[in-house]
């Protein structure tokens, strides 16, 4: 044993040992008992130890399919890094290193060593396995890249054999009972009423008044983002999060306007409007019926574009209505509470970025032996509700409205 080149740990280490090195070294574990656990080794007789095993194993060479249940546990305890089996393993890497004189310790730290030569029966486990972890840590991975190098294709075939021989593991989802929206949805035709005869309440005798149809516009359409969002039941899937996003926007925009509260922005923002409706028109204009795109009709797009003034002195400004982002626009109108909260991650999902696709369309695999891959599942419906952020920014739209056109009481509550 004294020659024994034992630098390290692991299957390809073993099999570079001799019959009577393995046997010495391994000795104190080579009863019936380990070896009934280790049984399952004779699932896979590529490893590079296969030699000793099968002098072993009293089932090598008839492997037992249900044994895949004890692998997939086995690395299932260990997935987590940190977990008390995780940190075992760890430790015999450290007891190698340490046995091997690969690490030098100052006389101060004799302690150290008696804990890691002692483990788990010496010093206060609390402390002990983080140290271990973190020395374990600081070796690095080339030896283990090495190792994996040595193994070749023994690592790869494991998995692919581990996967192909097991099946999926549909991990159970967190059932979220949808809450009963019907309240809500009761408040919204009484509140949208009473919006409508305020408006119509107005005496406004400009023919296009922007800041009267702003406000009240964006606040009715506020109202049927959230009364889309309760009756499609969104708020707990995918459609829910894009509407949401749009109605942060929504209440930012008119944050702003309001804090500004000019003719020109006002007129800024509906003008910018008008002319996408014109530069939409210009793009489909020459397009036969057949190739329209089916959510738009051409009429309607001029009319749009036609309403304020003829289209041809419409002007068409690019890039955002007020010249700056939402952002900027958020903090200008002390909303950026509002664009934190509501508005970054929800974007996410309107873009489709990969986090929102991952949670909107994915699974996870709970089968430790596919190594956690993700597997598509069907539609979401038990997302974290939208609806109470929904009536939160409606009734902030509300409260816009009240402000701008004084006085209007009614809001939505959410039990
Ligand atoms: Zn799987």
């Amino acid at each position: 044993m004294k020659d024994l080149k034992w630098d390290g740990i692991g299957h390809s280490r073993l099999a570079s040992l001799t019959e009577a090195e393995f046997d010495a070294l391994l000795g104190p574990i080579l009863n019936d008992e380990t070896l009934s656990i280790l049984s399952p080794l004779s699932l896979y007789p590529d490893i590079p130890d296969a030699k000793h095993w099968a002098r072993h194993l009293k089932n090598w060479g008839e492997p037992d399919p249900e044994d895949y249940s004890i692998v997939g546990m086995a690395i299932g305890l260990n997935s987590w890094h940190q977990s008390e089996t995780a940190t075992d393993i760890r430790w015999a890497r450290v007891l190698s290193m340490v046995l091997a004189a690969k690490v030098i310790f100052q006389p101060e730290m004799k302690h150290l060593v008696d804990e890691i030569v002692g483990y788990p029966d010496v010093g206060d486990l609390r402390k002990v396995r983080p140290s271990i972890r973190a020395m374990e840590q600081s070796f690095g991975a080339p030896e283990l890249q090495a190792e994996a190098t040595q193994q070749g294709s023994w690592t790869e075939n494991f998995w692919t054999q581990s996967k192909r021989e097991t099946e999926c593991y549909l991990l159970p989802r967190n059932i979220v009972s949808s809450a009963d929206h019907s309240e809500i949805s009761r408040q919204i035709i009484s509140c949208y009423r009473a919006l409508a005869k305020h408006f119509n309440d107005q005496e406004s005798y400009v023919v296009a008044d922007a800041r009267l149809d702003a406000s009240f516009g964006i606040a009715f359409y506020m109202i049927q983002l959230l009364a889309t969002m309760i009756h499609g039941r969104s708020g707990s899937r995918l459609e829910g999060r894009i509407i949401l996003r749009t109605m942060a926007e929504c209440h930012i925009v008119l944050s702003y306007l309001k804090e500004i509260d000019a003719d020109a922005t006002w007129a800024q923002y509906r003008n910018y409007g008008t002319g996408q409706a014109k530069l939409a028109f210009l793009k489909i204009v020459d397009l036969d019926s057949k190739d329209l795109p089916s959510f738009v009709k051409k009429d309607d797009l001029e009319e749009l574009a036609n309403e304020d003034r003829w289209l041809e002195f419409v002007d068409i400004d690019l890039g955002s209505w007020a010249k700056m982002s939402l952002r900027d626009m958020s903090e200008r109108a002390k909303k950026k509470d509002i664009y934190d909260k509501y508005y970054g991650w929800a974007s996410g999902y309107v873009h489709g970025h990969w986090s929102a696709v991952r949670d909107t369309v994915f699974d996870l695999c709970g089968n430790p032996l596919h190594r956690f891959h993700r597997i598509p599942g069907p539609p979401r419906i038990n997302m974290a509700d939208a609806t109470p952020d929904a009536v939160k920014l409606t009734n902030l739209t509300l409260d816009l409205v009240n402000a701008l056109y004084p006085s209007f009481k009614p809001r939505i509550k959410i039990s």
